[in-house]
């Protein structure tokens, strides 16, 4: 048996999805660019899914870009609100210090080149506040960019809020929703947000397929070069079998947002409740503005690494932070930015649910996870000295 516990990392695709892909693959095969009927039938198939996911977020056909994924359309909706800033002498980019590395590598290439970046602070709750964003904007803020929810810790930002400080200012406002997607609702026009990004593989579509929504007059810059392809703003035959893939998906996922967040959130609950029953353990992330399946701990005294390989034993799939840090020494950069000590953070655990997940499943990890926890402190030297009193417990 496998409990997959990873969905922050990707999801297991729908039926819906791979259905949704199957004659695209077959029967429709055409390059929508191409003006024999074969083609055309791609590319009527393209506008009924760019339509589709449009009234998923609220927005219109013309402002859908797709893209190879989350990462791409990341950076590219920052590139181009930076290149629009350089035309008119503003270089002055606002964020947050717990963004995606596809947010904050971009950012940091774009102050290699002269830009200037403000990391704005998320408190030990993992919330940045709308006044924050407020007091940085400067007549020269070209780009204000905040993650919808953040991957690591769940945590929601207050993203109406922004967008109504970056209308006010004038300020182009981007959000990576890629976390928020299915799982909490999205209208890019009542929420005032001019740009966002989007992957199909965290709402149950297929991987290497996302989109940036633009806001109409903002001119993106093509990142890939070549046909004319998305009005010119990313070139490159279209992979259709994945578009209309992610369209279903997100259809699929947006008609069912309340009830699905309403089962995940008793679930996240039940293990937030079992898992902070053990010792000098604490949540990260606020509670209650959190994504409906997401759950992070921080265990003191035992590094999260062994935790997970001890748990995939026992047939659970976690993670200790985000898969892209995984691997490396440092710590998380999100656990870091809500104020974690190094030793703290390095023992970090971070369970993400969907609905494929049942309630036997929840009491059995938590079962897990106290078991491991308590078998790795056994053997641990810190452990014994805190223990002991030579060394100073940080999560009491
Ligand atoms: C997964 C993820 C991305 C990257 O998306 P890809 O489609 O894998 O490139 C970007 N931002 C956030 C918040 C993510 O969780």
């Amino acid at each position: 048996m496998k409990i997959y516990l990873d969905n922050a990392a990707t999801t297991k695709m729908s039926k819906t999805a791979i259905n949704a892909m199957l004659p695209y693959m077959d029967n429709v095969y055409g390059n929508p660019s191409s003006l024999h009927s074969v083609g055309q039938a791609a590319s009527e198939a393209l506008a009924a899914a760019r339509k589709q996911i449009a009234e998923c977020i609220g927005t219109l056909p013309e402002e859908i870009t797709f893209t190879s994924g989350g990462s791409e359309a990341d950076n590219q909706a920052i590139i181009s609100a930076a290149r629009i800033g350089q035309r008119n002498g503003k270089r002055h980019i606002i964020s947050t210090a717990f963004e995606h590395h596809a947010v904050l590598h971009t950012l940091h290439k774009l102050e290699k080149e002269g830009f200037e970046i403000t990391l704005l602070d998320v408190h030990e709750n993992g919330i940045v506040l709308p006044e924050q964003v407020a007091a940085a904007i400067r007549g020269d803020t070209c780009l204000v960019t905040v993650m919808y929810a953040n991957n690591e810790i769940g945590t929601v930002q207050p993203i109406d809020a922004i967008g109504k400080v970056c209308r006010a200012n004038n300020v182009l406002f981007h959000t990576d929703a890629v976390q928020a997607a299915g799982q909490l609702h999205i209208n890019v026009k009542e929420q005032n947000i001019d740009m966002l990004s989007l992957s199909a593989h965290k709402f149950h579509g297929p991987k290497g397929i996302g989109v940036l929504y633009a806001r109409k007059g903002i001119p993106l810059m093509p990142l890939i070069e070549g046909g004319a392809q998305e009005r010119g703003r990313r070139a490159g035959t279209e992979n259709i079998p994945a578009i209309m893939s992610m369209a279903a998906a997100l259809q699929e996922s947006c008609a069912h947002i309340d009830e699905n967040a309403g089962r995940l959130c008793v679930l996240r609950d039940q293990l937030i409740d079992g898992l902070s029953q053990i010792p000098h353990s604490i949540l990260n992330g606020d509670a209650a503005a959190r994504l409906p399946g997401n759950v992070n701990f921080c265990f003191e005294g035992i590094e999260g690494e062994s935790l997970l390989l001890l748990l995939d034993d026992k047939g659970i799939c976690a993670s200790s932070g985000s898969a892209c840090t995984s691997g490396s020494l440092d710590p998380s950069h999100v656990l870091l930015a809500i104020g974690r000590v190094h030793d703290v953070a390095h023992g970090s655990l971070r369970l993400t649910l969907s609905n494929e997940n049942t309630e036997e499943q929840v009491a059995y990890t938590i079962r897990a996870v106290k078991e491991t926890v308590a078998y790795l402190r056994s053997l641990s030297p810190v452990w014994r000295d805190l223990i002991d009193g030579n060394r100073e417990f940080i999560i009491q």
